[in-house]
């Protein structure tokens, strides 16, 4: 459907990466929907020509030329530059229902099905379960909700300092309201459960539709040897289960990368 589209964001040529394998990933498993990439102005001209090729809309949004009241909540809270320009999503009204997801996720498996979900439906956190992770979540683009959600932002903070937390206090009522808006966390598998709850990912984890690489240690800072097929670099971290680790990188070299002549 025309209207509906995934959407993420990379303000940086890193993150552009991952955008890249998230958008090719959401390929390879045959979306029917739209694929919209919202980018910084520090994004690089070659990044921005592969995004192209993988993406349907390529959107530069820089919140201080994005309206005035984008503007003017941007200048009292200098601190949440990255989380005001994911709520930008909001302002995406050419479309009546999105799928947002960091660009640090990968889809192992087609999740049109997200669609039939209503705002704000997403995963629980694996560090505070109470709260969403913000990592993948569905909602409707929407001028009203768009203004509010930046005058929230300006007026109250983020109590973590970043987009999760100003939408949590947002959406204050998901923990409680509607089981519905509870999305089962295969849609946001982060590798710190596998660690955290080893057996439940023994019994579940093959069932993974969609890998949150969440943490300080992304997929692409490892380095990965195409002929070996295994990922270099510091995986004592070990923040990323090693076989998701190898899908990204996988699709990274095989279809991302010819993409880059
Ligand atoms: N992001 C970005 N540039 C940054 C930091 C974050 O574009 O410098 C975007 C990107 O889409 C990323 C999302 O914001 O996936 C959330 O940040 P991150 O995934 O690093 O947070 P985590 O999931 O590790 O908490
Ligand atoms: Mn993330």
């Amino acid at each position: 459907m025309a209207d509906q589209a995934f959407v993420t964001l990379a303000t940086n040529d890193n993150y552009a990466k991952g955008a890249m394998v998230l958008g090719q990933s959401l390929r390879n498993h045959k979306t029917s929907k739209q694929l919209v990439v919202m980018i910084g102005p520090y994004v690089s001209d070659p990044s921005r020509a592969v995004l192209r090729q993988i993406y349907d809309e390529v959107r530069l949004v820089d919140v201080l030329d994005s309206g005035d009241r984008a503007h003017l909540a941007m200048m009292k809270r200098p601190d949440l530059g990255v989380t005001f320009t994911k709520l930008h999503c909001w302002a995406l009204t050419h479309y009546s229902k999105c799928v947002f997801m960091d660009a640090d996720t990968l889809v192992v498996s087609n999740v049109d099905e997200l669609f039939d979900r209503e705002e704000l439906s997403a995963a629980p956190d694996p560090g505070w379960p109470d709260c969403f992770n913000s990592g993948v979540f569905v909602f409707r683009p929407s001028k009203e909700t768009y203004d509010k959600l930046l005058q929230f932002c300006t007026e109250h903070g983020s109590f973590d300092g970043g987009d999760q937390g100003v939408l949590n206090a947002f959406f204050s009522d998901w923990a409680t309201t509607d089981i519905n808006k509870h999305l089962p966390f295969i849609y946001n598998l982060s590798s710190v459960a596998i660690y955290t709850y080893a057996p439940a990912f023994k019994q579940f984890g093959s069932n993974a539709k969609v890998v949150h690489f969440l943490g300080n240690t992304k997929p692409w800072s490892y380095t990965f040897d195409p002929k070996a097929r295994s990922v270099r670099g510091d995986v004592q971290e070990a923040s990323s289960n090693p076989s998701f680790l190898l899908e990204w990188w996988t699709v990274y070299a095989s279809s991302v990368v010819p993409m880059m002549n």
